[in-house]
């Protein structure tokens, strides 16, 4: 372990991240308002429940043994004004449509997360922009101050309207659950509302066709149905602002895991970030000896930590004996995030780090196609093309097989919306398709169809 490593693990506590340096931190202009928003969340009930958090932590453990297969998606900046019943269900019907279409290639169960009810802070390369000549606040995400560029002062209430947007969008994703908009014998009802591609239509329709003779199958024999009538969708989004975490971040016992089969279940008290199920390190803050990593390692949730192109080597591993040092496995989803251009050059040596050492078959290999290919159009547009993000998703599945490893997941930025953020996909779209319906207030979204297309592509390699 090196040395800034073998600093990490001193004692912790949620308030130890702010002993350290810390990137991407806000500037409140009146601290006294930023305490009273914070008396506010430390009083305000979980989010999510330690059980829920521990039965997520239990599907990651068999994705990284290869027996389950990890799907996340959601917007880059979700908006308070997503938390509404049509974003909400259209984002639901999407992740499941994908999801059918992974279960019928891979066979696996799918765990399904969604970068949802939460996800309203967002990391810059610039504390400023310059919007019609003047130079203003940059839009940190709705947690943080508005996009109208009036509202860029940071304001420590949206930190509480967060948790109610959050506690919102959770509670019509649960409900929605409960009533059996999941119930797979409805698959042929989750629509395809935009995609008006007659192959893809058709290729979904004999997906979803078969699964239900199947389940009718199933009924006249009358096996068991149970699981097939709802399903599980976890919650996450960036850790980024560590006041927000630590305010909902509680000791708690979880009484969900039994030690073994036959054992009384376990009552272990243990700090668990009630704000999500599952919260990730961005690409900009998870230096080792800095607040995010501090903090991180002392939650009990999953979590997640991008890897790109300008990680170090030698951290990746320091990061893994950091943040769980215990060797769980499915503690940690390596997110690996490098562009079409340099995955074949980073990620095998990365997985050789990984898998030639003590942390072998514990993480979960997760792949964002999305953020090592962002671009600008010569107009100003940000923009990914499909073909890029295509192309590091085939290259991905195919570095895992030859190093023999296996990848575990995918993580994506979609919408259920008919969008025009990304260019390309089987409906050909061309930069001056781009202002068509382009909504996103930061990264560009694979609409449902192109979102669908990955999904048969990894299908189709996974039936292999
Ligand atoms: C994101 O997931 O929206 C993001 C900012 O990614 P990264 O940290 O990988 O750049
Ligand atoms: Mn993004």
């Amino acid at each position: 372990m090196s040395d800034s490593a073998a600093a990490a693990s001193s004692s912790w506590d949620p308030a130890s991240w702010r002993s350290k340096p810390i990137k991407q931190a806000p500037a409140y202009p009146d601290p006294s308002k930023l305490t009273s928003a914070v008396d506010e969340l430390n009083r305000l009930p979980p989010i999510v429940h330690p059980n829920e958090i521990q039965r997520l932590k239990a599907h990651l453990r068999d994705v990284a043994a290869g027996k389950a297969f990890l799907l996340q998606g959601g917007d880059c900046a979700e908006l308070f004004d997503y938390c509404e019943q049509n974003a909400i269900e259209s984002k639901i019907k999407l992740l499941l449509q994908m999801s059918l279409v992974l279960i019928w290639g891979s066979g696996k169960r799918i765990v399904r997360i969604g970068r949802m009810a939460g996800q309203y802070a967002k990391p810059r390369s610039s504390p400023t922009e310059i919007v019609d000549g003047k130079e203003i606040p940059s839009f940190r995400g709705d947690i943080l101050n508005g996009f109208h560029v009036d509202e860029r002062e940071l304001d420590p209430q949206r930190l509480v309207k967060a948790y109610h947007y959050s506690a919102a969008t959770l509670n019509y994703i649960r409900t929605s659950i409960a009533s059996g908009i999941a119930d797979l014998h409805r698959s042929l009802d989750w629509g395809l509302g935009h995609v008006q591609d007659p192959e893809l239509k058709a290729k979904y329709s004999a997906i979803a066709s078969s699964i239900q003779s199947t389940l009718r199958f199933l009924k006249a024999i009358e096996s068991s149905q149970s699981g097939l009538d709802s399903v599980e969708l976890f919650t996450s989004h960036e850790g980024l602002l560590l006041e927000y975490e630590q305010a909902l971040t509680r000791l708690m016992e979880n009484s969900s895991v039994p030690a073994a089969p036959s054992a009384a279940p376990r009552k272990a008290a243990a700090y668990y970030d009630t704000s999500a199920h599952f919260l990730w390190i961005g690409d900009r803050t998870r230096q080792i000896d800095h607040a995010h990593v501090e903090f991180f390692r002392g939650i009990a949730n999953p979590i997640g930590v991008k890897v790109g192109p300008s990680t170090p080597l030698a951290d990746i591993l320091d990061l893994l004996r950091t943040l769980n040092p215990d060797r769980e496995p499915g503690k940690v989803t390596l997110i690996t995030r490098y562009g079409a251009g340099k995955v074949r050059d980073l990620l095998p040596q990365h997985i050789r780090a990984v898998e030639d050492s003590e942390y072998r078959a514990t993480v979960v290999w997760q792949c964002d196609p999305m953020h090592g290919n962002t671009l600008s159009t010569p107009t100003g547009i940000k923009t990914r093309r499909f073909s890029d993000i295509y192309a590091e998703l085939q290259d991905t599945l195919r570095i895992h097989k030859e190093q023999g490893s296996h990848l575990g997941g995918l993580h994506l930025e979609l919408t259920g919306d008919a969008v025009t953020e990304c260019l390309g996909g089987s409906e050909g779209l061309v930069e001056d398709d781009l202002s068509t319906n382009y909504t996103s207030f930061c990264d560009p979204r694979l609409n449902e169809k192109q979102a669908l297309e990955l999904a048969f592509l990894v299908a189709d390699h996974l039936a292999q």
